[in-house]
């Protein structure tokens, strides 16, 4: 057996020796008195009865060995600001922000809503909450006033923790009179709200209610704030799914085995040293953000970098002039932010010394084949796929070249992490399929390892109805993922449950059809949705955004491209999966986060209502689409 074999054998069959030995990663103010807890499956508790906290692990604990290193680098290139906090510093401002918070009226287990833009702020008040025991809740902060409010009354926060104003583009995006509108639509009513005021749009405050946090923070200047000990299993925040197939989810997520397993992830997967510096080009409102961006780095005592700002501006050069400047060695971000690359001058990659860079992680998105490739000569630094969800807190497929150096192979985001009983199962019977190349449900068997979510913000029911299933014997969490393991043990993700298509009986993955169409040099992006026909029940139905459009001028060059691309796949994959046809579209409809929403492509390609959009970011794409349907 290989070292990842053991280690990874060594995680399921002595699951509470393995754990024990990571929970060593972190700080404890009392140790565990269990390891895990599974007597109510298919609720895990990790590290009951130990006392720790979240803050501490990432700030205080790093104080005496390295307080006088940078801790947090906020730079934004919408307002032209870099500005290094030292983790001295960082813990000064977070005290003073908790106390703060805890003036105006937040104790341990309240809720603390967050919507802020990439500002350090936001930074300090996420740490804030942890530190006194509060649980966090941010919404990313391009959400509208309606998903806010939806958000506020599922949360119901004592506190609002806001700004005057996000930023895009170089200009203000304003946030207050969004918040305004959300509490005014909400039901629950927060009793104060904090803002960081950053003179980009003009505020009118609500007397009695609205606090400036420029003025809280002279008042609590030289408080000393005490981290608060917290059982391991005290939730430390909530947060919801990208709503890519559906209603967003709340996730909710305990404290010490969170910690645990971004201590270890930092450690084996992503091998980050204390001292150096983690990019990751996330935003705080999504799991990555939360895991890393703001926690692990800090827990393994790596200066974060948070980025306010677009990929391309001022230069699609400017995430490697920051790898350069800082001397990044980590770095961690999406297939489709590669994607706004790829179209962009390749010689701006190769202007800056990128040579301190040991990997580039990227999640989100299945990372297909040419972008992969590309981005991994054009950096000439490894790429490293990782698949997770927001629910799982960190990754489930990868490689941890931290225990044993594996290549990766292009496609596959890698194997089953330490901890992760990764299974395929088949869809209807549920059965286990153990063959190599046999396509099935991604699923994982019960417990969860630490850091996985503990349940649904206020709905076990939910959780439990939602995600698992019961085999005989135990139970089993469902991805809704659907996927494949060579004979080498590697998945491959070939898209949604949702996403699979049945062309006159044949199973299809989407993914497997996009990845074939994008292989196509004058491909950008693609997406694929299965459409319903009379005659075969469901038919492969392609967009794709072409990256040079110059010589799609007219109906023939359109179907000579059309033509060219159905050539492809009938190569790659037979004439099976090949795409009734392949429209041309400017720009695939997103969420916020940055996927494709294939479901409601899908919809109105059949002419079907599209459902809950309220995570869609630009309304045009999906437009354009039903364009072509309304005729
Ligand atoms: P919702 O659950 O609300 O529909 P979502 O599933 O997009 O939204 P996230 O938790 O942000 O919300 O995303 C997790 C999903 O993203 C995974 O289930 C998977 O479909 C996809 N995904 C993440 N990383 C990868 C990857 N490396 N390769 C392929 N797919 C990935
Ligand atoms: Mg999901």
């Amino acid at each position: 057996m290989t070292r990842f074999a053991e280690f990874h054998d060594k995680s399921l069959t002595q699951r509470d020796a393995f754990w024990a030995e990571q929970a060593q990663l972190i700080d404890w103010h009392t140790p565990p008195q269990q390891i895990c807890d599974y007597s109510n499956p298919p609720f895990a508790r990790w590290f009951a009865g130990g006392t720790t906290n979240l803050c501490h692990n990432a700030v205080d604990r790093h104080l005496a060995a390295r307080g006088d290193q940078a801790a947090l680098i906020a730079i934004s290139t919408e307002t032209d600001t870099e500005r290094t906090y030292t983790f001295h510093e960082l813990h000064a401002e977070v005290q003073r922000m908790a106390a703060s918070l805890k003036a105006l009226g937040v104790g341990k287990g309240d809720r603390v809503l967050i919507y802020m833009p990439m500002i350090a702020e936001a930074a300090f008040a996420m740490l804030a909450c942890t530190r006194i025991g509060a649980l966090h809740s941010v919404v990313f902060g391009g959400f509208a006033s309606g998903s806010l409010a939806s958000r506020i009354d599922d949360a119901t926060p004592k506190v609002i923790v806001s700004a005057d104003a996000g930023s895009r583009g170089g200009k203000g995006v304003p946030y207050k009179p969004l918040l305004d509108e959300a509490i005014s639509l909400a039901q629950h009513k927060p009793s104060a709200v904090l803002l960081a005021d950053r003179g980009l749009v003009a505020m009118n405050l609500v007397a009695g209610r609205d606090h400036l946090w420029a003025d809280m923070r002279q008042k609590h200047l030289n408080d000393q704030m005490p981290c608060e000990w917290v059982d391991a299993t005290h939730p430390s925040y909530t947060l919801y799914t990208s709503g890519t197939t559906g209603k967003p989810k709340g996730v909710q997520r305990d404290t010490g085995g969170y910690a645990v397993a971004l201590a270890a992830s930092m450690k084996h997967i992503f091998m980050g040293q204390p001292g150096e510096t983690y990019f990751s080009t996330s935003d705080i409102g999504w799991v990555v953000g939360h895991s890393y961006i703001i926690y692990g780095p800090l827990i393994a005592g790596m200066a974060t970098i948070m980025y306010e700002g677009l990929p391309t501006r001022p230069d699609a050069g400017i995430w490697w002039s920051l790898v350069e400047k800082y001397k990044v060695t980590v770095m961690f971000s999406a297939p489709t932010a590669v994607r706004v690359l790829k179209k962009q001058d390749p010689a701006l990659l190769k202007k800056y010394d990128v040579s301190s860079l040991r990997a580039l992680f990227l999640a989100g998105e299945p990372l297909d084949e040419p972008t992969a490739r590309w981005i991994s000569d054009s950096l000439g630094v490894p790429i490293i796929d990782n698949y997770w969800q927001t629910e799982s807190g960190w990754p489930i497929l990868t490689i941890a070249n931290g225990i044993e150096k594996k290549d990766s192979k292009f496609g596959s985001p890698g194997i089953p992490m330490y901890g992760y009983n990764v299974k395929l199962v088949h869809e209807s019977t549920g059965e286990e399929l153990t063959g190599a190349d046999e396509k099935g449900v991604v699923v994982i068997e019960g417990p969860t390892p630490p850091g996985f979510m503990q349940t649904v913000w206020q709905d076990d029911e939910r959780f439990v109805k939602t995600y698992w299933q019961s085999v005989p014997g135990k139970m089993v969490y469902s991805t809704f993922d659907w996927g494949i393991r060579d004979k080498d043990g590697y998945f491959y993700i070939l898209g949604r449950t949702d996403d699979v298509i049945n062309v006159a009986g044949h199973r299809l993955g989407t993914r497997e059809i996009e990845e074939s169409i994008s292989s196509h040099p004058n491909v950008a992006e693609v997406a694929v949705v299965g459409v319903a026909d009379n005659l075969k029940g469901q038919v492969a139905m392609a967009f794709a955004v072409v990256k040079d459009t110059s010589g799609l001028t007219d109906d023939a060059a359109r179907a000579k491209l059309e033509g060219e691309i159905m050539k492809v796949v009938d190569g790659q994959l037979g004439a099976v999966a090949r795409p009734a046809r392949v429209l041309f579209v400017t720009a695939l409809p997103k969420t916020r986060s940055g996927k494709v929403l294939r479901r409601a492509i899908q919809a109105v390609s059949e002419g079907r209502d599209p459902g809950d959009l309220s995570t869609m970011d630009d309304p045009t794409p999906l437009t354009q689409i039903k364009g072509f349907f309304s005729a």
